[in-house]
């Protein structure tokens, strides 16, 4: 049977719609690795056919640095979202590890990311693995052998390919938009849960 391009391009979103109505999980739009994840994005990269290769080469260079495993996301779900920011726990954040994990393709001061690798999926994973809400670990501030994995890379913008630009560290440590603890209440997240 010939291909359908716009067609299945098109189904994803039509799907993520009904799903929206009712109220449920959209259903997946692949699985990598027991993976499964949800495309809801318009950002250039995410149409690419190795969108999958990469997320897979991207979760793995984060599992190698933080020694965790597929295993660890077994069952989660990635959502790549296009919105501004993602809902983690009661908050608005570029990226949520509560079980599944939740990033947004967008970069609030540089606009859309070219690239899956310049997301905060790394970081999203680390917390997948460490937990480490807060960001205690010194690893974090020693993720050069990450940038080294995945830079190099071709982006995707809206006029064709462009850097993909990845910056190690902390991947915007979101722990300093967390309410400094005399400010309120901490929000309840589930264990391991972090942003
Ligand atoms: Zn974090």
């Amino acid at each position: 049977m010939p291909p359908l391009p716009l067609r299945s391009a098109l189904l994803p979103l039509v799907a993520a719609a009904l799903a929206a109505c009712d109220g449920t999980a959209p259903a997946p739009d692949f699985q990598v690795r027991g993976l499964d994840v949800v495309v809801a994005t318009d950002a250039p990269f995410a149409r690419r056919p190795d969108l999958a290769a990469r997320i897979e080469s991207t979760v793995q260079a984060s599992l190698d640095y933080w020694g965790g495993g597929w295993e660890q996301l077994a069952g989660a779900t990635l959502t790549l979202s296009g919105a501004d920011a993602v809902p983690c726990a009661g908050q608005s954040s570029l990226g949520c590890w509560d079980g599944d994990l939740r990033i947004t393709t967008r970069d609030p001061g540089a606009g859309t990311f070219s690239c899956v690798e310049a997301t905060v999926l790394v970081h999203e994973v680390a917390h997948a693995v460490i937990g480490d809400r807060y960001h205690t670990d010194p690893r974090w501030m020693q993720m050069e052998p990450v940038q080294a994995a995945l830079s190099g890379r071709v982006g995707y913008g809206s006029a064709g390919e462009e850097p993909c630009v990845v910056v190690a560290g902390v991947w915007r440590h979101p722990a300093e938009r967390l309410p400094a603890p005399q400010a309120g209440p901490v929000p309840v997240e589930p264990a391991g849960a972090g942003n």
